[in-house]
C-alpha cells in the first residue's frame, strides 16, 4: 500500500519550489496569470471565463490526487471525475459536483466507458469522441453547462446566462448541444458561413432546443471571433443586457470548467491501463495529443502534476507548426501564413492555454507573464528564458504535413483495420516519429479526438488515395463500407433532421443581431 502511494499520491519531483503545499481540506482559489486578481472561487472562475486583466485563471497550487492506483482502478468514469474534479473546484458541495457530473456523462455518451482505450498498432487511442457531437470538445462541454447553472446559483447571479461562442466547427456545436434546453441559459454560436464542413455545418443548422441559436457570419473565423471579443468588451452594452436580465459569458477552452473535466480522462485511462493488466503500478508512459489551443495537453500535464506517472507528453501539431517552432527553440512566433489543412479544429496560430504553461515556468511570475503576453499583442512574438525551456521539459514537440498525417492514417488502417480521424492522425504520426528518433519504447497513449466519420471525406482519400464521391452522405456510406464500424447516431441524426435556423449577418451586424436575437426572447419586438 505504501508503494502505491508513492505513485499517486506524493508523485511530484517536478521543479516545483514555488508551488504551496496545501491541505486537502482547504479551499482552493484562483489568481490571473496577469497579476490582476487573486482570492477568486472555482464558482466565480468559471462563470467569468477570463479575468478582468485578460488573465487565465490557474489554481492557486495544483492539488494531488491522494488515491492509490488500487482505488482508482476500481472507479468508473463518473467516479474518477469526481475524484479529480472535487480536488479544483472545492466550492462546489459532494451533492452539486456528483450531480452535475451525473448529468454530463449519461445516455449522451454511446458507451458506459465515455472514454474507452483501443490499442491499435502497438499503441492505446483513447477515444474521447463517444459523446453527442463526436468529437473531444464534448468531454468538457456536456458539463460546462451544469458547472455554471451550479456556479450562477452559488454566486447569487438573478440574471439569465447568455453563452457567446464563435466557432470554427468543433465547439459550436458541442457547446449548443450541451446548452440546449439548460434553464437559466441562452446560447449563441457565430460561425464562418463558409468555413465549416458541411456535417459541422449541418450539426448546428439542425440543433433543438428554444435556447439556442446560431448566425453563420458573411466572413472568416477571424471576423467571428474578433467581433465576439467586441461584444464582451462592450461595456455599454452590458448594461443594456443587464436591464433585459441577461448577462454574457463564454464556454470557449480557457474557462476552468472546460479544463478541469479534461483532466479526469487522463487519469481514468492510467487506471484503466492498470486494472487492465497492461501496465505495472507505477509505471511511466507517453501521451500524444493533437494539439491546437493547448488547452487538452494542458490537462494531460495537469494530470502528471496531480500524481499519474506520465513521462513524455508529445505535443502534435500539424503544418500550422508554431508550438512545435516554440518547443524546439524557445521563440514563439505568430508571424507566418495561416494554412487550411485536413485538421481544420487544430488550425490556430495563437494557442491560448499556453499562457498557463508560461505563468508555471517562471516561478508564478505575473509581471513577467504579463510582458510576454504584450509582446505576443504587439510583435506577434515573443521569446522564454533557458530556465522556462528547462521547466518545459516535460513536453516534446513534433509535427506532420497533410501527407505524412494521410500515410499514417492509412497504414494503420492497412495493418490493423483500426481508422482514425485527421486529427488523430497527427498525433499518431508524430508519435511515430518520436519513437522512430528515441527508440524509446515506453507504453504510450494516443489522444483520440474525433470520429473519422466528422471528416469523412480526408479520412477517405486518405485511405484510397482520393475521394471521387461529392455527396457527403454518400461518403459516409463508404466510410462505413470500409470501416465496419456503425455510423454514429450524430450522423444519423443529422441526415433527415429539418434545418431549424437560417439567420446570417455581416460581421458588423453582430452586436445588432445579438439585441434582436435576445429582445426576441424577452418577447418585444
Ligand atoms: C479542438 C480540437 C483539437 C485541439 O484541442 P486543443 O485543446 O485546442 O489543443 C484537436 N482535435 C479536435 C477534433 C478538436 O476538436
Amino acid at each position: 500500500m505504501e508503494i502505491q502511494r508513492q505513485c499517486f499520491g506524493q508523485y511530484e519531483v517536478l521543479p516545483a519550489a514555488t508551488e504551496k503545499v496545501r491541505e486537502s481540506s482547504m479551499e482552493l482559489f484562483y489568481e490571473s496569470t496577469r497579476g490582476g486578481e487573486k482570492g477568486i472561487t472555482a464558482s466565480q472562475a468559471i462563470l467569468r471565463g477570463l479575468a478582468g486583466d485578460g488573465g487565465l485563471y490557474m489554481p492557486e497550487s495544483i492539488p494531488q490526487l491522494g488515491m492509490t492506483i488500487e482505488e482508482l482502478a476500481a472507479l468508473n468514469y463518473q467516479e474518477t471525475a469526481y475524484a479529480v474534479m472535487k480536488q479544483f473546484l472545492t466550492d462546489f458541495t459532494e451533492e452539486e459536483l456528483r450531480d452535475c457530473i451525473a448529468r454530463a456523462y449519461d445516455e449522451k455518451f454511446d458507451t458506459e466507458e465515455i472514454a474507452p482505450l483501443v490499442k491499435a498498432g502497438g499503441v492505446y487511442f483513447l477515444e474521447l469522441f463517444h459523446g453527442k457531437t463526436i468529437a473531444f470538445k464534448d468531454m468538457a462541454l456536456s458539463i460546462l453547462p451544469h458547472l455554471m447553472t451550479v456556479a450562477a446559483r452559488k454566486n447569487q447571479v438573478k440574471n439569465e446566462i447568455v453563452i457567446l461562442t464563435a466557432t470554427s466547427g468543433d465547439t459550436g456545436k458541442a457547446a449548443m448541444a450541451g446548452f440546449a434546453d439548460v434553464p437559466g441559459t441562452r446560447i449563441l454560436v457565430f460561425y464562418p458561413k463558409d468555413g465549416v464542413s458541411r456535417v459541422q455545418e449541418l450539426q448546428m443548422l439542425t440543433q433543438k432546443g428554444a435556447n439556442t441559436s446560431v448566425v453563420g457570419i458573411l466572413g472568416n473565423f477571424d471576423d467571428a471571433q474578433t467581433g465576439v471579443k467586441r461584444i464582451f468588451g462592450d461595456k455599454e452594452f452590458e448594461k443594456e443586457l443587464d436591464g433585459l436580465g441577461f448577462q454574457l459569458s463564454s464556454a470557449n477552452s480557457i474557462n476552468i470548467g472546460r479544463l478541469v473535466p479534461q483532466i479526469v480522462y487522463y487519469v481514468y485511462a492510467y487506471a484503466k491501463l492498470y486494472a487492465n493488466g497492461e501496465i505495472r503500478n507505477g509505471e511511466k508512459i507517453h501521451v500524444a495529443v493533437p494539439t491546437g489551443n493547448f488547452g487538452n495537453i494542458l490537462a494531460a500535464y495537469l494530470a502528471k502534476r496531480m500524481g499519474v506517472p506520465f513521462d513524455k507528453l508529445i505535443c502534435a501539431s500539424n503544418d500550422n507548426r508554431v508550438l512545435y517552432d516554440f518547443f524546439t527553440t524557445g521563440e514563439y512566433d505568430k508571424n507566418r501564413e495561416f494554412l487550411l489543412t485536413t485538421s481544420p479544429s487544430m488550425d490556430i496560430l495563437v494557442s491560448s492555454n499556453l499562457e498557463r504553461l508560461l505563468y508555471l515556468s517562471c516561478g508564478r511570475d505575473a509581471a513577467k507573464t504579463k510582458t510576454i503576453m504584450e509582446q505576443l499583442q504587439t510583435k506577434g512574438k515573443y521569446e522564454i528564458t533557458l530556465d522556462m525551456k528547462a521547466f518545459m521539459a516535460d513536453f516534446t514537440a513534433g509535427y506532420a504535413r497533410m501527407d505524412e498525417n494521410a500515410a499514417k492514417i492509412r497504414q494503420l488502417f492497412d495493418d490493423t483495420g483500426y481508422l482514425i480521424d485527421p486529427h488523430t492522425g497527427v498525433a499518431a504520426a508524430v508519435y511515430g516519429q518520436y519513437r522512430g528518433k528515441t527508440k524509446d519504447a515506453k507504453k504510450t497513449v494516443i489522444a483520440s479526438t474525433a470520429s473519422p466519420y466528422k471528416f469523412s471525406r480526408s479520412v477517405v482519400e486518405a485511405v484510397l488515395g482520393k475521394a471521387e464521391e461529392t455527396d457527403e452522405f454518400k461518403l459516409i456510406d463508404e466510410l462505413r463500407r470500409l470501416s465496419g464500424v456503425a455510423i454514429p447516431p450524430a450522423i444519423e441524426e443529422i441526415r433527415e433532421a429539418k434545418i431549424l435556423h437560417d439567420r446570417t449577418c455581416r460581421p458588423e451586424e453582430m452586436k445588432e443581431t445579438v439585441r434582436t436575437i435576445l429582445n426576441a426572447s424577452r418577447g418585444l419586438a
